[in-house]
Order: structure tokens, then C-alpha cells, then sequence
């Protein structure tokens, strides 16, 4: 048997990381330098969250530019990593019973691509990407990232993308300096030390946080690749966060990296 992979969470953040190069893109560069090779990726998306799960099963799967009102260079970049049906076939198999679609056409997300153009700039590595189904609890997301366990010993690099912190509709937009809201603050701060301490029922359970939870997840997107990953996690298994700090007040860019 090879090594085990590891897995991680990625913030993704603001799109325009995608061509840009700052402390994140940077760390995230640093990352891929740190991992062995993956045979294959599979990534667990915010920018995929529907009422099904899915696998996508394209060979050649196009870039995705899944938002708006962003430069045109931006719209024109795009991160030809080809796909894996056999990835995705395995992905399948071990999810039974779940009965998870094969999306031969689905493309990559930018909660994909926008961060693996700087974790692998080669773009050489097989990308798969699985949907997050909008319809289940907290629980079912993490209980599925650990019937995912096994493909890190196939050499596969699981990764979720999303944020810890997520609230556009305070989030200041722009390149200025602001400090983070004292509850985004002591909401990722709360998840973090979560993480430590290994709590994974607390963790599926954030909802119990209070205001602070409501005020940081908004929406249940951004915050549950963040499950699957965990559900990635061996017993005691060591863990870190590689990339750090909270943008225009409400968007967490940590990363947790698992093994
Ligand atoms: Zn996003």
C-alpha cells in the first residue's frame, strides 16, 4: 500500500484569486509543493449544491465560469485539466447505496478550478467533482465524506472548497484593509478549536453556535465541504491550517489540511 493522501479544505473566496497572486494564491502553491503527486482529485464544491448528489464523468470537462459581474480576463481563463469516468465510477461504488448520478457533461466549478490553477498550475492531474445534495443535513455530508476514505489510499486527493465564514451581504468588496466582524471572528475561531479537539458532532451539529453561526453561514453551501472533509480524518490523525485570515470582513480563507 502507498501513502495515504492527504485531504483538504480549501477557502476559496473571492473569484479574482483565480488570476491573481497574494498571501492565499501563494499558500495554496506552497501546498501543492507539499503533497505527494494525486493519481486523481476529487473535489466537493460549494458552486455544486443541488437536490441530488452527482458525479461529474467528463473526459475533457470545460472551465467553468459560474458567476458575474468580474473582469473579462477572468472569463477567460480556464484550467484544462481533463476528468476520470473511472474515478467517477469508483465514486459511485462507494457510495452505494446513495444513488449518485454520472454527469457526463458536468464542466469544473470555480470553486474548483480557481483554486487548483494555483495548487497545480499544470492543470496535468485528473479532476472529478461531486455535487453536494442541498436536501440532507449536516450529518449526511460528513457521514459521506467517510465512506470516501478509502480512495486516499488510491492516491486520490480529496478536496472541499468553500468558505468557513461566508456572508455576502456584509462582505465590503475591494482591495481595502477591514477588520473582521467580532462573529466571524469567534465563529471560525470556535470551528478551529472544534477541529483541535476532534469534535466531528459538534462540528456537523455548527448550527447549535447560535447567532454567530447564523450570522457566518448564511447558507449551509460554503461551510459543508468543509464535512466531507473532516470525515476524511483517521483516528488521530494530525491536522493544520495552512492558509489563514478573513477578507472584507466575512470571508474566512482558512484551509484545513488533514494528514
Ligand atoms: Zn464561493
Amino acid at each position: 500500500m502507498g501513502e495515504v493522501m492527504p485531504a483538504v479544505f480549501f477557502g476559496h473566496g473571492n473569484p479574482m484569486n483565480a488570476i491573481q497572486s497574494n498571501a492565499y494564491t501563494e499558500g495554496w502553491r506552497r501546498l501543492g509543493q507539499s503533497i505527494p503527486r494525486p493519481k486523481a482529485i476529487l473535489a466537493i464544491s460549494a458552486h455544486w449544491y443541488g437536490p441530488e448528489t452527482a458525479v461529474s464523468g467528463s473526459l475533457f470537462p470545460e472551465t467553468l465560469h459560474d458567476f458575474y459581474g468580474f473582469p473579462r480576463e477572468l472569463f477567460e481563463v480556464t484550467w484544462p485539466a481533463p476528468g476520470s469516468p473511472e474515478l467517477a465510477e469508483r465514486v459511485q461504488q462507494l457510495l452505494k447505496p446513495i444513488d449518485v448520478r454520472f454527469d457526463a457533461y458536468r464542466g469544473l466549478d470555480h470553486g474548483t478550478w480557481a483554486v487548483l490553477c494555483h495548487v497545480f498550475p499544470n492543470a496535468d492531474i485528473p479532476v472529478v467533482q461531486l455535487s453536494i445534495d442541498e436536501r440532507q443535513p449536516p450529518e449526511f455530508h460528513y457521514e459521506t465524506g467517510r465512506f470516501l476514505q478509502s480512495l486516499r489510499d488510491e492516491g486520490v486527493l480529496i478536496v472541499g472548497s468553500g468558505n468557513v465564514v461566508h456572508n455576502l451581504q456584509v462582505y465590503v468588496w475591494g482591495n481595502k484593509a477591514v477588520q473582521p466582524f467580532d462573529w466571524a471572528n469567534r465563529f471560525e475561531s470556535a470551528i478551529r478549536t472544534l477541529i483541535l479537539e476532534g469534535k466531528d458532532r459538534e462540528l456537523a451539529g455548527y448550527k447549535s453556535l447560535g447567532e454567530d453561526a447564523w450570522l457566518s453561514v448564511p447558507s449551509p453551501d460554503h461551510f459543508l465541504p468543509l464535512l466531507y472533509v473532516l470525515g476524511l480524518r483517521l483516528d488521530n490523525e494530525q491536522v493544520s491550517f495552512p492558509v489563514e485570515g478573513i477578507e472584507g470582513g466575512a470571508l474566512s480563507m482558512l484551509s484545513v489540511r488533514i494528514g
